[in-house]
């Protein structure tokens, strides 16, 4: 496990040696043993901070928290730590997650993504990033089973049976509106995470040829592919039809416009070569 600052290196891919490519990834430092503190946090619209007992992270100020809580699902800033308490532990809500924020690697620009074949951010990560660890006072705790995934033709999916011809525009318009804000590929698994009402995550398999094993966490149960399974076709087809992807089998891309507002909200420091 490497411990990362909270900062991002990424250049223009034309002028880029394998050297500068190299110093990119290189602001990661040993993670760190937990230290238990107490943490003043600071979340966005509120006026002052709160008081949070830590004793499973190693935290510094300007680091980005899940806690539990009033302000469970948040992404809360550290302002200050204190080893110096004595606390009532029953009083005091806890710090539950601390996601690794850094984004190294090479980005390029393909139509609207930001598009990485050398990134470390792969699905988990974002996943930590955008979805909070379970709630440790919540009593519901997920049961996931699965039936059958859906398989198609990847060059002519919208003639499968199982695409419902009124779900491709929406799909597409999840596309264009820049919902599929993470997409990646690696040893032929697809993950791609879909802003709706909430944020769903697409899984599949792809040999080249065929889409299979394709799954999606949103509701929505019926006997066709979902909007957000068609916007993960068109944006791997969208994608894979470009002369930059020949011969790439590995990828990471971001919805540009998130990936902007990520860098600048939430990566905090900003290093551009
Ligand atoms: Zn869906």
């Amino acid at each position: 496990m490497t411990r990362t600052k909270n900062t991002i290196g990424f250049k223009d891919k034309s002028e880029e040696t394998e050297d500068e490519a190299i110093r990119t990834m290189s602001a990661s430092v040993q993670e760190m043993k937990p230290v238990a503190c107490v943490a003043k946090i600071r979340f966005k619209d509120t006026g002052h901070s709160f008081d949070y007992y830590n004793d499973e992270f190693y935290l510094e100020p300007g680091d980005k928290v899940f806690v539990s809580g009033k302000f469970y699902g948040k992404l809360g800033l550290v302002e200050s730590i204190t080893t110096h308490f004595r606390i009532d532990k029953t009083k005091y809500r806890k710090v539950i997650g601390r996601p690794n924020l850094h984004i190294s690697g090479s980005f390029i620009h393909v139509n609207d993504k930001m598009i990485s074949f050398d990134t470390d951010f792969d699905p988990e990560r974002f996943a930590a990033v955008i979805i909070p660890p379970p709630d440790p006072e919540s009593e519901e705790k997920e049961k996931i089973i699965c039936g059958e995934g859906w398989s198609v033709g990847f060059e002519n999916f919208e003639e499968s049976e199982s695409v419902n011809p009124d779900k491709i525009k929406p799909g597409f318009d999840y596309c264009t509106e820049g919902n599929v804000i993470y997409f990646s590929m690696k040893n032929s698994k697809g993950t791609a995470f879909i802003r709706g009402r909430h944020i769903y995550k697409a899984e599949f398999s792809f040999d080249g040829e065929t889409v299979s094993d394709l799954f999606c966490t949103c509701p929505f149960n019926d006997d066709c592919l979902c909007k957000h399974e068609m916007a993960v076709l068109i944006t791997l087809r969208m994608l894979m039809d470009r002369p930059e992807f020949e011969g790439k089998h590995n990828f990471v891309a971001f919805d540009s416009e998130f990936f902007w507002n990520y860098v600048s909200a939430e990566a905090g420091e900003i290093t551009l070569k």
